[in-house]
């Protein structure tokens, strides 16, 4: 997929902001959505999205929706640090398929890093779920 294109309206995330899919919901607000990667890179990896803008990526947010996403994630990393005290903490964002971008509506991942925990960006396997939610309780309890 290139860095340019139109909105699929099938894109994963649109289907788990329709209810059309689940996910492990961290945060909600009037305009984002903060859940669990259920490929986690990390203990704690999370994504936030924004709800209302179609954009792919980077390129073609808006820039308050941009603002609106990145005030969510400075919240939930501020909540990561707190509830899972990791050894630092990756904040990134992927545009088009080189880049490393898989799923096209615009995200930013929160990637608690632990030391000598060296797992690469869609390297991982599948969360167990039940795990996943109790991280998710520990990161709402710090929010
Ligand atoms: P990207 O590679 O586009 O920057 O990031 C997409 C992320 O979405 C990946 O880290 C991947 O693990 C995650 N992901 C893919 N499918 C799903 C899903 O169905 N649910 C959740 N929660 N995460 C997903």
């Amino acid at each position: 997929m290139s860095i340019d294109g139109t909105y699929d309206q099938e894109n994963i995330f649109a289907k788990i902001l329709r209810a059309e899919m689940p996910c492990v919901k961290v945060y909600e607000d009037a305009n984002t959505l903060a859940f669990m990667d259920v490929f986690p890179q990390s203990r704690g990896h999370m994504l936030v999205i924004h709800k209302h803008e179609q954009a792919r990526n980077l390129l073609d947010v808006s820039v308050d929706g941009l603002g609106q996403i990145m005030a969510s994630v400075q919240k939930l990393t501020r909540a990561a640090n707190q509830a899972l005290s990791p050894d630092g903490i990756i904040v990134t964002q992927f545009n088009g398929a080189p880049a490393g971008q898989t799923v096209y509506h615009v995200h930013v991942h929160i990637i608690p890093k632990y030391e000598g925990d060296l797992k690469l960006h869609a390297s991982g396997g599948m969360a167990d779920m039940d795990a996943l939610n109790t991280l998710a309780d520990l990161i709402k309890a710090a929010l």
